[in-house]
């Protein structure tokens, strides 16, 4: 080997590529066939010697080059990544025979009798990513988030030395690899022993440590925390050269990627719940966590004939593991109030291990949960949890009870302001009456406001919350937005109240200049915000956020939905699939009320809601307009035919009105045929849908 003192540039960019192919090698043998081609002393001196011939040749450091999988220094934020084809989640499921309605429903929407051939992967328990690749290049890594928007973590990927950097041999211009990053259980409990030691605060499971690991902004700690990826799928690609599931499989192992090895292609029902079953048996000797399985159909064809629920593929889902039980002690049951008013009793149990995570309380959902399962205080009781949901009490160990117990009785009032607590003929629910002078309502209502898929505010937490509500810095949501201008000592107003209150967020106990100062930019980070996040964050009854998406889908800017909903003009509203009759009176009724509008006035005094902008398809003859079948159709299923219509970017209505743009009619077309006629609809026959969408 030439002494690094006397290497040419010529030689020195020429060595340089040798040791970032050996060591990508050497990181694909290991990672990927658990076979190390090179020792640790062979694979250390490699990387030493690439440090030194880059310290002197600076302008020479590779994209691709092992240095920089060591991290980079601190960064303030993650910048934003929109995904171009969004990340869906899965619909979950818990049973074999749910399995097998799934199955039906595929074989319907495709009008055949014969199983389709459906991969099974085991379901990983970490931290979704996408791995974005240029002519091969790594060039961004992007989180999930919320499926349409993530969070750029470029920095922190590279650092996984199972994810390639750069791709031999063909592959699409434009590659997006998507994945599972995850933590061994084996280096979540050395992570944790070391934490333990330096008296650090521990991650609660393998899941939690990968997502605090992969969410550095200091990329060199997540290069010091051992983690590990496997792909599964992919996001944008310049041209799909796999037919099939396992055929893109087959690709990615070629690209160097780690692919589960108990990925399987199952073609019945029962060699599915055979494989589950078998699994489930292992599941506890893996090197890692999983929480279920994903059954996916292996034809790209038939993936695409599918296609999409709002939210979720209509061509794979999620078969969970069961809930995991424990025995424990309930201490005390406490009602808590929601944002709502709803009444909700909670158990506070003898802390207890529940499949590796500590539980402390468990849900009693209503009062009349309580009683058929007549649960006391002093109870043993069988708890159990199931994925991220709260755990829940699921029987009574009636031979434990002590003699003494007593029954619980549901209180009749608020706990928090002591207003009367009704409950409505038709409702499970008892709720307060206070309305907005019930404390624990606000203070949940702006706990809503502020949370993860609403105005998500860093700095705001339940805690800050609360301390800033009884401390009257924060009475309603626009009050976040002005905190910073009346935190100014010139602008104190004796005379209103809440300057009466006035205070200076610096000299409060636990802040600081840095703090106050973050906490502000991180509020005024949020003066803009999409549709679907405003309407989510108004906290309207019933209205989540795939809702609060529908509703911003249908009409675009808040004004026009708004507007709508004062005039109680509902025709739009209840023509839209997926939006019954409840909840449209939820809608307009939330709208009906004056402090509801007050708060939204005050809020648009301070935020800009930006209109909805639909990024799935723009050029489509179907793009904006609202359709309705009716009769039936010939060539298509009703389902698949919405599911074209809707991936080109119409709205698919269930009644005709007005605002619809086009009735495809079947044969056999009933009464909506007649009411376009009516209306002067234009009608389009199957043929001349089919053309258009063609
Ligand atoms: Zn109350």
């Amino acid at each position: 080997m030439i002494d690094i003192a006397e290497l040419t540039e010529e030689q020195a960019k020429a060595e340089l590529q040798r040791i970032a192919a050996e060591m990508a090698k050497s990181d694909i043998a290991y990672y990927q066939f658990d076979a190390p081609y090179l020792t640790d002393a062979e694979y250390d001196s490699l990387k030493r010697r690439n440090e030194q011939i880059e310290a002197k040749f600076p302008h020479l450091v590779r994209a691709d080059s092992p240095s920089r999988r060591v991290g980079a220094p601190i960064k303030s934020e993650f910048s934003k990544v929109s995904h171009r084809f969004p990340m869906l989640s899965l619909g979950d499921v818990f049973s074999i025979e749910e399995v097998d309605d799934f199955i039906l429903g595929v074989k319907r929407f495709l009008n055949t009798a014969d199983t389709p051939t459906f991969m099974c992967e085991p379901k990983i328990d970490g931290l979704s990513f996408s791995a974005r690749y240029e002519h091969g290049k790594f060039v961004q890594g992007a989180t999930r988030g919320d499926g349409t928007t993530g969070e750029d973590i470029t920095a922190n990927l590279r650092t996984i030395r199972s994810l390639p950097l750069d791709i031999k041999g063909p592959v699409p211009d434009i590659l997006e690899v998507r994945g599972e990053v995850y933590m061994s259980k084996a280096d979540f409990f050395a992570l944790n022993q070391k934490y333990e030691s330096e008296g650090k605060k521990t991650f609660a499971n393998p899941r939690n440590a990968a997502a605090g690991s992969l969410r550095q902004l200091d990329s060199r700690i997540t290069a010091e925390r051992n983690l590990s990826i496997f792909a599964y799928t992919w996001g944008e690609v310049s041209n799909r050269v796999w037919d099939s599931q396992a055929d893109f499989f087959e690709h990615l192992r070629a690209w160097g990627f780690p692919i589960n090895p108990l990925n399987k292609l199952c073609h019945s029902v029962a060699e599915i719940e055979q494989n589950f079953a078998r699994i489930m048996e292992i599941r506890a000797s893996l090197p890692y966590d999983i929480d279920g399985m994903v059954y996916k159909v292996n034809s790209i064809e038939l993936q695409e004939r599918l296609g999409f629920l709002t939210r979720t593929p209509r061509w794979a889902i999620a078969h969970k593991f069961p809930a995991e039980q424990a025995i424990t002690t309930i201490n005390n049951i406490r009602v808590q109030v929601g944002r709502t008013g709803a009444l909700t009793p909670v158990a506070d149990l003898e802390p207890i291990n529940v499949g590796g995570v500590m539980v402390s309380h468990a849900t009693l959902h209503n009062e009349d949960e309580i009683k058929r399962k007549d649960i006391r205080i002093g109870d043993s009781v069988i708890i159990q949890r199931a994925g991220d949901v709260i755990p829940q009490v699921v029987g009574v160990i009636k031979e434990k009870r002590p003699a003494d117990s007593v029954e619980f009785e549901f209180p009749h009032y608020c706990p928090e302001c002591g207003a009367h607590a009704i409950r409505e003929e038709d409702e499970a629910v008892r709720r307060c009456t206070g309305g907005l002078t019930c404390p624990a309502q606000i203070i949940e209502r702006l706990k809503h406001f502020v949370s993860r898929d609403a105005f998500d505010i860093e700095g705001l937490g339940s805690k800050v919350i609360e301390e800033f509500y009884r401390d009257k810095i924060i009475q309603n949501p626009a009050d976040i937005f002005t905190i910073e201008q009346r935190n100014q000592p010139e602008v104190i107003d004796l005379f209103s109240p809440l300057s009466a209150n006035s205070f200076r967020l610096q000299n409060r106990e636990g802040w600081g200049i840095k703090s106050v100062d973050n906490l502000f930019k991180a509020i005024n980070a949020k003066r803009t915000i999409s549709l679907p996040r405003f309407i989510y964050a108004l906290g309207i009854r019933q209205v989540g956020s795939a809702t609060a998406l529908l509703l911003a889908q249908n009409y675009g800017t808040f004004e026009a939905f708004m507007n709508d909903m004062i005039n109680k003009d509902t025709a739009k509203l209840v023509s839209i699939d997926g939006i019954g009759g409840a909840m449209a009176k939820d809608i307009v009724e939330f709208f009906a009320e004056a402090h509801n509008l007050k708060t939204i006035h005050d809020l648009l005094a301070q935020v800009h809601v930006e209109p909805y902008v639909d990024n799935t398809r723009h050029d489509s003859p179907l793009t904006g307009k609202t359709v309705v079948f009716t009769g039936t159709l010939e060539h298509l299923t009703r389902q698949e035919a919405k599911s074209k219509a809707q991936s080109l970017g119409a709205k698919v209505a269930g009644s005709v009105s007005k605002n619809t743009d086009y009735v495809i009619m079947g044969a056999d077309a009933g009464s909506k045929a007649a009411k376009a006629k009516e209306l002067g609809v234009q009608i389009l026959s199957e043929a001349e849908f089919l053309e258009l969408i063609k």
